[in-house]
């Protein structure tokens, strides 16, 4: 049994004069409820910009869903079948998206550039009746992997309560639209907030991808807390370049936009200048992005266009001092740095105002409740927001949830200032152990980038015979470096044991489809190497 520390609580996100009852965050029960409940206000106004310029507005988008869940329905899809999603972000997708929850469906979202392998991985593990794309290859795999061997046979695991699929996968093309039904049988948006809505699969940077399921309860709790916290409301226009086969683009972006009745402007991949356009172009008030996407912005001439932004916020992976402050200096913005993890979803974030401090998280969102565990500073957090366990997969289960109490052990290493600000050191997967010494992979990186001639640094711990593990580091250069010289700044900033006993200077990192550095792939590169 951990013994855990908490950390203070949400005062500092609420806005002044509202008195917050946790509660509250799920007073609407489900996410289709509390869209509509946004939506079916003033049905003409704006709601979704495809990349081609086309909007779409709410009674629109609300009718579409409509027809699209009656379709799902008449093919014979009914509430607790999965279906998967893999299309890249578009009007007919979300139309399939919101119209599959209205029907009770669970959605599992699935990264748009996975290999067949990893197709076959999924569909195997979730045994979905349905699925939703925008490729014909993909569809084809997808049929394919449903009529593996033992694909109709029941399974363990929290979802084991779930309709079984019906052997006869239903692929829909987000581009599809379907005639208006004015007699659907189907009973629509009846979930609860113990509804399964989504099954989410981690990124797998450490490990082969798990499905972590989400209720609706989970989702509505983290998009309300966030609508609170960043002041985020009907007013706001979101330039939404995320993927949406992770919870930064759906869970935060599509399902907040819904949530505060906001408008989005979506984006079928990221582009630093068709995202400074767009902020332009359609009065955008607020961007969310991951650090690669700041430190591609910044590539860009001019940031001036940024300025008239309200909010940018940074998360999925630690935002670099060095960036946090070159996007200040030049579009005036103080980018607001938040934490979240798949299975918990959006747990710490910076305030919206108070200060937002560069290399912290800030404290612990509206709802989220966050602890430190005595025996190795792992992030503990509970509240509506955590999920329920992994799809067929108890063990894992069990060991996300250590103490058996609610409370997830995130994997990352926290660590509290005494104004109750986090800071993320890194994750414990990752710790390098040397000649007995703990080493985080993010405070060596921290100090290589702060040398001028570094643009970007990542830092493994790679097996040896004389330390356990030895500290080695890839560096992308920014101008002329030679090791000698990155060595001696080494040696002013970090004590022996943390300096890197190698370095090697490469062109770019191996990263996933969110930017993630692949830690797993620098490892084996550098072992291969001595
Ligand atoms: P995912 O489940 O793909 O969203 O990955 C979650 C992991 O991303 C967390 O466990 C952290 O290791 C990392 N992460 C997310 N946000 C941040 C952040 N702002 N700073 C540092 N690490 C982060």
């Amino acid at each position: 049994m951990n013994s855990l520390r908490r950390i203070s609580s949400w005062e500092g996100h609420i806005p002044k004069g509202i008195e917050f009852l946790a509660g509250d965050l799920l007073k609407d029960e489900s996410l289709p409820k509390s869209w509509l409940k946004a939506l079916l206000e003033d049905p003409g106004r704006e709601l979704f910009c495809d990349i081609d310029g086309r909007w779409i507005n709410r009674g629109e988008f609300l009718a579409r869903s409509h027809d699209a869940a009656c379709a799902m329905h008449a093919s014979g899809l009914s509430r607790g079948e999965r279906i998967l999603m893999s299309a890249a972000a578009s009007i007919g997708g979300l139309v399939h998206y919101v119209g599959a929850l209205r029907l009770g469906l669970v959605v599992v979202p699935m990264n748009t550039s996975y290999t067949k392998t990893e197709v076959f991985h999924i569909v195997g593990d979730v045994k979905p009746s349905a699925a939703i794309v925008d490729s014909d290859e993909r569809a084809e795999w997808i049929v394919e992997a449903a009529k593996q061997p033992g694909f109709s046979t029941p399974f363990l695991g929290p979802g084991a309560d779930l309709p079984l699929p019906r052997g006869d996968l239903q692929v829909y093309f987000a581009d599809k639209s379907y005639a208006h039904c004015t007699d659907c049988a189907a009973q629509l948006d009846m979930a609860q907030s113990g509804t399964p809505a989504l099954i989410a699969y981690t990124s797998g940077t450490t490990g082969r991808p798990k499905g972590a399921i989400l209720t609706h309860g989970n989702l509505l709790a983290s998009a309300k807390s966030l609508n609170m916290a960043w002041r985020w409301d009907e007013r706001d226009r979101l330039v939404l370049a995320l993927p949406l086969f992770h919870m930064h683009g759906l869970g935060v972006g599509v399902n907040g936009t819904l949530c505060a009745g906001s408008s989005a402007v979506l984006s079928d991949r990221f582009d630093p200048e068709r995202v400074c356009q767009a902020v332009t172009d359609y009065s955008a008030s607020m961007f969310f992005g991951v650090p690669t996407m700041y430190q591609r912005l910044l590539e860009l001439e001019c940031l001036e266009p940024f300025r008239s932004l309200r909010l940018m916020v940074s998360g999925s992976a630690p935002l670099s001092r060095e960036t946090h402050r070159a996007m200040e200096e030049r579009s005036g913005q103080t980018v607001l740095e938040r934490y979240g993890t798949t299975e918990s979803l959006i747990d710490i974030s910076n305030p919206f105002e108070g200060e937002r401090i560069a290399g912290k998280v800030g404290f612990p969102l509206p709802g989220v409740e966050a602890a430190i565990s005595a025996d190795r500073s792992e992030l503990f957090i509970s509240g509506p927001t955590v999920f329920s366990g992994y799809l067929n997969d108890p063990a894992a289960t069990a060991a996300a949830f250590p103490n058996g109490d609610g409370w997830f052990a995130t994997g990352d290493v926290g660590d509290v200032d005494e104004r109750g600000y986090v800071a993320i050191a890194g994750r414990l997967k990752e710790l390098i152990i040397s000649g007995g010494y703990n080493v985080y992979p993010k405070e060596v990186e921290d100090v290589l980038r702060s040398h001028p001639a570094v643009r970007d640094a990542a830092v493994v711990g790679v097996e040896s015979t004389r330390w356990g593990e030895e500290v080695v580091a890839f560096v992308v250069k920014g101008s002329d470096l030679r090791e000698e010289e990155l060595k001696a700044h080494a040696l002013l900033h970090l004590a022996n044991y943390k300096r890197p006993k190698r370095i090697f200077f490469v062109d770019e990192f191996p990263r996933n489809a969110l930017g993630k550095v692949i830690s797993a792939e620098l490892r084996s590169a550098a072992a291969s190497m001595r």
